[in-house]
């Protein structure tokens, strides 16, 4: 058998905060298991990981930094624009594509470099030439796109319907052959297979045809908390499919949780932390709508009017760059700030989700259901109120609100398109955000039970991470993988 220290498992993030965030945290847990990781990043993107990554070097695990140059000025990008999160506007993704694109063959000449060989790609689904990177180097890819197994096995059954032209144009249909009734609308569908105006559908498509190449699926997941879904998906898979997650448990001291995926914007965790001391358990709600989505002025205003109706304490985070100035211009013009200052708090930037989470005081997550946020809810064992924008993010509101039933929706009937943002069904007003919210926070029967299987989830979330957990024997058995790939090859 090879030794774990001879491995070498190269991890390829897709450049977007969200993206990387999970790959840094799978890297230290591999690299905790004794192999060798290798991770691609561009300059910028490893200063955002920087001081994360530090530490697991300085603490003796062997992680490296692939660095490439990102042709930011080539395709027509700021230069420094070197993450989808950062992008001037939506309509650049095409030309941040075309970057990734340009990476294959630096990444290829640093590959034929490396001591030890490297040994297995996990890669983002997003990047497609990994798949001929892989085949070059005779080795298995691996694909991470940070998804569920139950949107695994929803997409694959939307392409069933997609291809045989089933996915009726308008009103909610059922998704077949699923363990559980999941209805949507083909509004609410990822672009593939509900298009806005400005779709990068040949991009997909490659992406799509890279996707079913690949050895393998890595899943930030744990197996109890949809093991019908992981057992169907796993048949779909030749049964490479290994579940270990959630990877942000792998952050476990306060310095981890607060530096996780970028700087913070809180200069003083103290502050933030007294202000949420001051709060009784299970009493703040948390309001944050990710990384990549840019939510319209006008939904800002009723998100922000709906917290403050609901009477509850929140914190609620601003996003920056496009679309910043008139949410700005909004909160001054109202004294938004200055009125809810005595139970409302307001990030602006990056705000230490993690570490929010985990505090006592937070009793319900107003998320837009991507994928990380919806994990990191769960295990952190707290109730969400569910927006979801756009991507799959329609499909993890399902998910919380119809399989867990920890999650109460706001109501949004349709994905937020590029251009199409005053679309009457992507519209959500202020009302239904404070029911929901009410609805969530409340202490009568309803809300306590819902309190309490997210209490229940959350613990097994825990245990799935532990020796002999589910998903660190689920690591255990991705590692062996490979130790026997690499046997039957020499
Ligand atoms: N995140 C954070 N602070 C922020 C915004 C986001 O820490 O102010 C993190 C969050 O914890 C999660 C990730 O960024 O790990 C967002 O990923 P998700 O899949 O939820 O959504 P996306 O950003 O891809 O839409």
């Amino acid at each position: 058998m090879v030794a774990e220290t001879e491995l070498n498992f190269v991890l390829i993030p897709l450049l977007a905060a969200s993206h990387i965030i999970p790959m840094v945290d799978m890297a230290k847990l591999l690299a905790g298991r004794g192999v060798t990781v290798t991770l691609a990043m561009t300059p910028l993107n490893a200063i955002r990981f920087t001081a994360v990554i530090d530490r697991v070097i300085g603490s003796g695990l062997l992680i490296r930094v692939l660095e490439l140059q990102f042709p930011a000025k080539e395709v027509g990008l700021p230069e420094g624009c070197e993450s989808a999160d950062l992008l001037p506007a939506l309509a650049f993704r095409r030309n941040f594509f075309a970057a990734i694109d340009m990476l294959q063959d630096q990444a290829e000449i640093l590959l034929e470099q490396m001591k030890p060989k490297p040994s297995c790609i996990i890669c983002d689904t997003h990047i497609a030439w990994t798949a001929e990177t892989a085949d070059k180097f005779q080795i298995p890819r691996i694909i991470f796109d940070g998804m569920s197994c139950f949107t695994q096995l929803c997409m694959h059954n939307l392409y069933v319907m997609k291809d045989k032209n089933e996915i009726p144009e308008s009103g909610p249909f059922v998704i077949p052959d699923l363990p559980d009734r999941i209805e949507v609308s083909k509004g609410q569908l990822p672009g593939v297979f509900n298009p806005g105006k400005h779709c990068i559908q040949d991009i997909r498509d490659k992406i799509r045809a890279a996707e079913t190449r690949a050895y393998g699926v890595v899943i930030n997941t744990f197996e109890e908390l949809e093991q019908r879904y992981v057992d169907e998906f796993r048949k779909l898979r030749n049964g490479r499919v290994w579940c270990i997650g959630p990877l942000s448990l792998c952050n476990n001291d306060n310095l981890d949780k607060a530096q996780r995926g970028n700087k913070t914007s809180v200069d003083k965790e103290d502050s933030l932390n007294k202000w949420l001391d001051s709060w009784q358990p299970e009493s703040v709600v948390y309001a944050c709508l990710g990384s990549l989505g840019r939510i319209t002025i006008v939904q800002f205003v009723e998100l922000a009017l709906g917290l403050e109706e609901s009477g509850c304490p929140f914190i609620l985070v601003i996003k920056t760059g496009e679309g910043q100035a008139p949410i700005e211009d909004w909160v001054s013009k109202n004294r938004f700030e200055k009125r809810t200052k005595e139970r409302g708090l307001l990030i602006r930037g990056w705000a230490p989700q993690v570490l929010i989470l985990s505090h006592p005081a937070i009793g319900g997550f107003l998320t837009h259901c991507g994928w990380n946020s919806t994990l990191e809810g769960i295990t952190a064992n707290v109730p969400m109120i569910t927006w979801p924008l756009f991507s799959e993010q329609f499909l993890n509101e399902r998910f919380l609100v119809h399989v867990l039933k920890t999650g109460v929706s706001v109501g949004c009937q349709g994905v937020m398109h590029l251009g199409e943002e005053e679309k009457p069904e992507v519209q959500v007003n202020k009302e239904e955000v404070t029911k929901a919210i009410k609805k969530v926070m409340n202490k009568e029967k309803e809300g306590n039970d819902r309190r309490e299987r997210a209490k229940e989830v959350g613990q097994i979330a825990k245990k799935a991470i532990e020796n002999d957990g589910s998903s660190h024997l689920s690591l255990i058995l991705l590692i062996k993988e490979i130790q026997e790939f690499q046997l039957n090859k020499s």
